[in-house]
């Protein structure tokens, strides 16, 4: 039976014992529910593809086809669905029932090892840059056997979802996740290579990615988003003055959590168990309104589909408590954005991660080598990773003093700092090792020291055992950004693996491997630790130290999507076949168009809200105060304030009227190249946006509460 999470039962929630653990997983098709259903050499043949990557044996197919839709028939699913990511930054699914009429005209229940394998959607409406005309319809859908197949409640109705890869008619990619099977797959490669040096690659069959990865959101009252069209139609306020009260108090971080959210927050968790997404911490952020939630890490391919489902999940929950969830990255000027923070490791089939340092870290080499591997594939690359997070939305909180700055840098912390530095000269003598802690009364415990600090102002940080990469933004798809790590990675995997295998030859010896790896990694960390960086990434300085250093600061979108067709991206990505040229020029195409259009919209709307809602509350209070000023010279007051007051009104209310126009003939224009179209937005169509929001604040900050007619920040923001 299918556990009930409506409104209702989230309160049964809190009244009967509820054990997380005996959910986990339950509207997943994998673990145990595979072992019971399946015939053993069944089992064992697909648990091989699916840990080991060996190809999927297609004779497998009908058994587990058949197995699949009783177990979903089982639990009330009455559709079956190839679920993908799509370029447009969600998922899709088309929904076919497991129902058919058989040829007497009686019905049954069908579901078939190439209906399992293989789908067909019309592909004509999804994007594909330019791969396909519209009149080439065809598209196919793969099913990705390592990623469990789910069921998922939309109501009273359940679908079995199966996670599928989605490429056209031709095989080139359409979608987030092939690129990224591709990628980890590369990194897996070469990171063999690194092991079979130093040979520790005894009993692993597989190196994967793994990927933890941390989800900031707003909540606010359905209502009121209701009530204002950008909020439902953009994600985010384009108007809206500063509250009296924002963050400044610093009392929202980790404050103890609001009632009603908490409901809403135990919701999400207990179905997210239930679809096998193990999600861990939940606390409130920064800003007010503002919350996260963070799972354990996976493999990162499960990982990213589950990133995908637990946003859907936030946004589907949300109303049953009287909330919508905000995933834009800067739903609110003046406070904190959101943010995903994308912990990355990458780690044997055997449990040892890679970029662990271990005690006596300098005497670790092949952690070295993997550390050193990501120094120089961030320098080398570290515009291209700039431009895997480039969007609209995020081109609000990036560099904006909350989030880190669009410089990407390494922080390293300074226990590995000395190590880099006993690199540059050639010999790594020690470990610095952090002290413990004496909290100065006797009762509390001694706690141990990290060795390094932590650093919120890096892009990209070293957090122990993990690279965090924190420019990600909160709506964004993570797969996108991990095809990107994923292939830098791999490139620096393969330039050490390859100087490594020529400099230890076939009889490699201890010391030849260390005198090997100290040459090698001496080079690297000389050419490469310009990008490494442990100061405040928000100061003057930094930015300027930072074009010193030849480092990139790719401060927008307009900026930094043209990396992506530069002719190093696209060698990189077909040498590691992650993609080819032309898969990679059409993603560049959708990201520009994507911009475009996201800019285009909330420019329009802006335009709208100002004609229809804005000004003619304007004029309302210009007519007032004429009516007040009239009314108090007819019986011989004379009110001067008042008479400059509404000279200023006047003029700003003139203001706007020209700003809107401006914005409308900035958004109207049409420029065919589309570099120059994405400048033009930046230069002309943005500017003129904020200046007409600057005079729309000062007119909510002036106008009767009964006048304005939208909800204001402090309604929004202050959950009661
Ligand atoms: P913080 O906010 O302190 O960074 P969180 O607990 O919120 O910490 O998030 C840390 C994330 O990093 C979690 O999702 C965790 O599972 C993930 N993580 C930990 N170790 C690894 C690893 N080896 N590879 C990938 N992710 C990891
Ligand atoms: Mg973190």
């Amino acid at each position: 039976m299918i556990r009930r999470t409506s409104p209702e039962t989230s309160m049964d929630l809190a009244t009967q014992p509820y054990r997380a653990s005996d959910s986990f997983g339950s509207l997943t098709f994998s673990g145990d529910v595979m072992l019971k259903r399946l015939p053993p050499d069944v089992y064992m043949n697909l648990q091989r593809t699916i840990k080991q990557g060996t190809p999927l044996d297609p004779a497998i197919a009908n058994t587990v086809a058949s197995a699949m839709k009783d177990w979903a028939i089982e639990h009330g699913a009455t559709h079956y669905c190839h679920w993908f990511q799509p370029l447009t930054g969600t998922t899709a699914e088309k929904h076919d029932a497991f129902l058919s009429v058989a040829g007497d005209g009686s019905a049954i229940e069908k579901f078939s090892g190439s209906q399992l394998i293989q789908g067909e959607p019309d592909a004509s409406s999804f994007p594909s840059g330019g791969i396909r005309d519209t009149y080439e319809a065809r598209g196919y859908t793969a099913w990705d056997c390592t990623s469990p197949a789910f069921i998922l409640r939309t109501g009273d109705h359940c679908t079995l979802c199966i996670p599928t890869a989605f490429v056209s008619w031709t095989g080139e990619a359409l979608d987030k996740k092939t690129p990224l099977l591709r990628s980890i797959e590369a990194v897996a490669k070469q990171a063999m290579r690194i092991l079979k040096v130093f040979g520790t690659d005894a009993g692993v069959t597989r190196v994967v990615t793994t990927l933890g990865v941390e989800q900031e959101y707003f909540l606010v009252d359905r209502e009121m988003v209701r009530e204002r069209l950008d909020l439902s139609i953009c994600g985010r306020t384009l108007v809206g003055a500063a509250p009296p009260k924002g963050q400044q108090l610093e009392d929202h971080y980790f404050g103890s959590i609001n009632e009603r959210v908490l409901a809403f927050m135990s919701e999400v968790e207990a179905r997210l168990f239930e679809l096998g997404v193990p999600v861990k911490t939940r606390h409130n952020e920064v800003a007010p309104g503002q919350y996260e939630v963070a799972p354990t890490f996976e493999s990162a391919n499960v990982a990213s589909d589950h990133q995908m489902v637990t946003m859907h999940v936030l946004r589907t929950v949300a109303p049953n408590h009287g909330f919508e969830c905000l995933l834009h990255e800067k739903p609110f000027a003046g406070v904190n954005g959101s943010g995903k923070h994308n912990n990355w490791s990458i780690a044997t089939d055997t449990g040892v991660n890679l970029l662990d340092p271990r005690e006596e870290t300098h005497t670790n080499m092949q952690f070295l080598v993997f550390l050193c591997a990501v120094i120089r594939a961030v320098d080398v690359h570290a515009d291209l990773l700039r431009a895997s997070i480039a969007s609209a939305h995020n081109d609000h909180r990036l560099g904006a003093n909350e989030a880190p700055p669009a410089i990407m840098s390494i922080y390293l912390g300074d226990m590995l700092t000395d190590i880099l530095d006993q690199l540059e000269s050639g010999e790594t003598k020690r470990t610095k090792n952090g002290t413990p802690l004496d909290l100065g009364a006797t009762t509390l415990p001694q706690i141990p020291r990290h060795t390094s600090d932590r650093n919120r102002t890096s892009p990209f940080a070293f957090t122990g055992n993990k690279f965090e990469f924190r420019a990600v933004g909160s709506s964004q798809p993570v797969a996108w950004p991990n095809t990107v790590l994923n292939t830098i990675i791999a490139e620096s995997l393969d330039v050490l693996a390859t100087a490594l295998e020529k400099k230890v030859g076939k009889n490699p010896t201890t010391a030849k491997l260390e005198s090997a790896v100290k040459s090698i990694l001496q080079e690297i960390v000389k050419k490469h630790r310009r990008v490494c960086f442990d100061g405040n990434g928000y100061s003057k300085e930094w930015h300027e130290e930072a074009e010193k250093r030849g480092l990139p600061n790719l401060r927008s979108t307009a900026d930094a999507l043209p990396v992506i067709k530069s002719k190093k991206a696209l060698d990189l990505f077909a040498k590691y076949g992650v993609f080819s040229s032309r898969e990679l020029k059409a993603r560049y195409e959708i990201l520009v168009e994507q911009y475009v259009k996201v800019m285009r919209i909330e420019a329009r709307t802006l335009v709208t809200m100002g004609r229809t809602q804005i000004l003619p509350a304007a004029i309302r209070f210009q007519a007032e105060l004429a009516d007040a000023i009239a009314g108090a010279q007819a019986v011989g007051v004379e009110c001067p304030d008042s008479d400059t007051a509404l000279r200023e009104h006047v003029r700003r209310v003139a203001d706007l009227r020209t700003l809107i126009a401006k914005v409308e003939e900035a958004e109207a224009k049409h420029i065919e190249d589309a570099e120059k179209h994405m400048r033009q937005i930046r230069d002309d169509l943005f500017p003129a946006m904020q200046k007409t929001r600057e005079v729309c604040d000062t007119l909510e900050k002036q106008l009767p509460d009964d006048l304005w007619p939208l909800p204001t920040y402090a309604d929004m923001l202050l959950l009661r």
